[in-house]
């Protein structure tokens, strides 16, 4: 049976770490400031955003949260960033996506100043992690790779193969895997025969926000498969399919309405893989740690208390 890695032990462990930066930073200037743009009305951001705010707090990093309206247009938002660019307390600036529909996501994004860009989206500093210069990386794959280093799962040499290519997953995780000497494939949704490709893996990663499509023809015996997906299944009989009848997920389901799955079939990687991230308590614990990693190095660089 494979072993399941858990992004909950590591996120643990980085936030353990992260807490006497915290209080250096507080003891000789101030604590980390994180400003979070919550616009319109979508229920998961919702939840994301409050779960940030709470890791905020308990690590005591000040955060704030603006929430503009559903109806908020491209230029109050990126006035909006501008006003926290100049906020000295503020080290980090977030904007949580989706962003409402008529807004130029992109724009947004390019306004946030690259120091205080703790999501690692924007274009400098992508293309810092291109050259491999510091600074801040984009936190899923980011944090993938600390679970990797932390299971000490080899990556130099071997071979990985990373599903979706956007810009937030995919490409920044196959550019970090292959700084770490990984032979990297990339593939999306004009990839031929997808199974075949993701079956050559030795490191698969599963990004594409597709339920359980990641079955077991696509897993080479004894991979090591990161699912990062996280999909919400309202259908019984999908839930049924996937999980099994007599499931504890199909009786949470039975009670909720929905249970969430990743993009891995979750009994074919119990079977084939040597290791496996679960979902829930995979990949998501470690997007929100790596969070606070990269406003705490924020902080640190924009204070002059540049860490190792
Ligand atoms: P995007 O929708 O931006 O990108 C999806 C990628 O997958 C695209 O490159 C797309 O290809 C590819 N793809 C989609 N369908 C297929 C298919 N049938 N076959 C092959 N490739 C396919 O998604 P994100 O990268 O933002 O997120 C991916 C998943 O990860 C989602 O489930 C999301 O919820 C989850 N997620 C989880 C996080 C966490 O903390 N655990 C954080 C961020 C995301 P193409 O480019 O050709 O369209």
């Amino acid at each position: 049976m494979a072993k399941q890695l858990s992004g909950t032990w590591v996120r643990d462990q980085l936030l353990e770490e992260l807490k006497p930066r915290v209080e250096e930073l507080r003891r000789r200037a101030r604590p980390p400031g994180l400003a979070v743009i919550l616009a319109g009305n979508n229920p998961a951001s919702q939840i994301y955003v409050r779960n940030k705010v709470k890791a905020c707090q308990e690590l005591g990093i000040l955060s704030e949260t603006h929430t503009p309206p559903e109806e908020v247009t491209t230029e109050e938002l990126v006035a909006l960033v501008e006003t926290l660019n100049k906020r000295e307390e503020i080290d980090g600036i977030l904007v949580q996506m989706p962003l409402p529909a008529q807004v130029d996501a992109s724009r947004v994004l390019l306004a946030v100043s690259p120091e205080k860009d703790v999501d690692g989206f924007h274009p400098l500093n992508m293309g810092y992690l291109l050259t491999g210069r510091p600074g801040p990386r984009a936190c899923t794959p980011a944090g993938i790779l600390e679970l990797l280093r932390r299971y000490e799962i080899p990556i130099k040499g071997r071979r990985a193969v990373v599903l979706g290519r956007s810009d937030i997953v995919g490409k920044p995780m196959a550019v970090l895997l292959m700084h770490e000497h990984a032979t990297v494939t990339i593939c999306h949704s004009r990839t031929v025969n997808l199974a075949e490709e993701a079956r050559r893996a030795e490191i698969l990663v599963a990004a594409m926000g597709r339920p359980a499509l990641v079955t077991g023809e696509f897993i080479q015996p004894g991979a090591v498969v990161i699912d990062v997906g996280i999909n919400r299944i309202t259908d019984r009989a999908e839930a049924v399919r996937i999980f099994g009848a007599e499931s504890e997920r199909v009786q949470a389901f039975d009670r909720t309405g929905s249970v969430l799955v990743g993009d891995v079939h979750p009994r074919d990687v119990e079977e084939k893989a040597s290791a496996y991230t679960p979902v829930p308590g995979g990949v998501g614990p470690l997007t929100i740690a790596m969070l606070m990693v990269n406003t705490v190095e924020a902080a640190e660089r924009r204070l002059g208390a540049c860490s190792a």
